[in-house]
């Protein structure tokens, strides 16, 4: 990132704004990110090749906005601008200061999420598309779960899979045997605005002690799909599902169902990562046929 056309370029939007210095920040997937100190105080930078994911940030900002309006009891970083910048496109938010955690913050934390999964739509989708990690992800609207999963969650991920020489023709049937247990087994709720990246390296502790979710991969899914992220490479304390469970119960057997929402992060790192990831995915499917 240029940092001196970054000013310019900001300075079109916050009059008087100055940088004063920055300081990288890693830790993320996909992006490289910044804290810009300026006059007006810290900000949150993260930027990429603007060609290598067209609209990702666009997409996040408005994701981060979505979560922002539907859930005021839980931390999120506010957006502040998108855009370009020859060639490179970025996106600014507010800064979040790392804390330590306060005594309820399980609680606080699963009693805000569920509240954001309480706000409902008509459909499990989203009125635009998004990227989960680095890959586009398609929110086409369905009234059903079970078709918006596999059409716009699996089947994208197996086809780019088998592109890729990732998977075989013999996956991809034994992949598909399992298709029908998302109609079977999957309870039948309201659609609910999900974070729909939410593995344990996508919270942070802010200096109030309080949780903040950032990164999102926001849509109208099913809410067990967050709790089954939030399980799948480390987990959230065991309070905090206590506590969800008491604010907005779940239909009994959820963590049984954990992995069949998680065959789609899954298969999403198979893209990402390579094969590593295949074994994961044969053995879910596997245990469920
Ligand atoms: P990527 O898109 O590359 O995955 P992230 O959005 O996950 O990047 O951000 C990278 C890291 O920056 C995170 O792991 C987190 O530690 C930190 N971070 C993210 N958002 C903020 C923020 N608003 N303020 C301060 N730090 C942040």
């Amino acid at each position: 990132m240029n940092f001196e056309l970054l000013q310019k370029h900001l300075q079109q939007h916050f009059t008087g704004i100055k940088i004063l210095g920055q300081e990288r920040i890693f830790g993320g997937d996909i992006n490289m990110a910044a804290c810009v100190h300026t006059n007006e105080g810290d900000f949150f930078l993260k930027w990429n090749d603007a060609r290598r994911h067209p609209n990702m940030f666009e997409a996040e900002f408005k994701g981060l906005e979505l979560m922002r309006t539907h859930s005021p009891a839980l931390r999120i970083p506010k957006p502040l601008l998108c855009g370009e910048i020859k060639g490179t496109s970025f996106l600014l938010m507010e800064f979040i200061e790392n804390g330590h955690p306060k005594r309820d913050f399980w609680k606080n934390f699963a009693k805000g999420l569920s509240s954001m999964h309480k706000t409902s739509s008509s459909f499990f989708g989203l009125y635009h598309n998004n990227y989960m990690g680095s890959l586009p992800q398609s929110n086409k609207r369905h009234i059903d779960f079970s078709n918006f999963f596999i059409s716009e969650r699996l089947e994208p991920q197996i086809k780019l899979a088998y592109d890729r020489n990732l998977i075989n023709s013999s996956d991809i049937t034994k992949i598909t045997q399992l298709y029908g247990r998302y109609n079977a087994d999957v309870p039948r709720e309201t659609p609910s605005l999900i974070h729909g990246d939410l593995w344990t390296g996508n919270y942070m502790i802010d200096n109030q002690g309080n949780a903040c979710i950032y990164d999102p991969a926001a849509h109208f899914g099913h809410r067990e799909s967050d709790l089954a992220m939030s399980r799948l490479f480390g987990t959230f304390a065991p309070e905090f599902y206590h506590y969800y469970n008491e604010s907005f119960p779940l239909e009994p057997g959820w963590q049984e169902r954990t992995d069949l929402f998680n065959l789609y992060p899954l298969l999403i790192h198979v893209n990402l990562f390579g094969s590593s990831y295949v074994s994961s995915v044969m053995s879910i499917v596997k245990r469920f046929l």
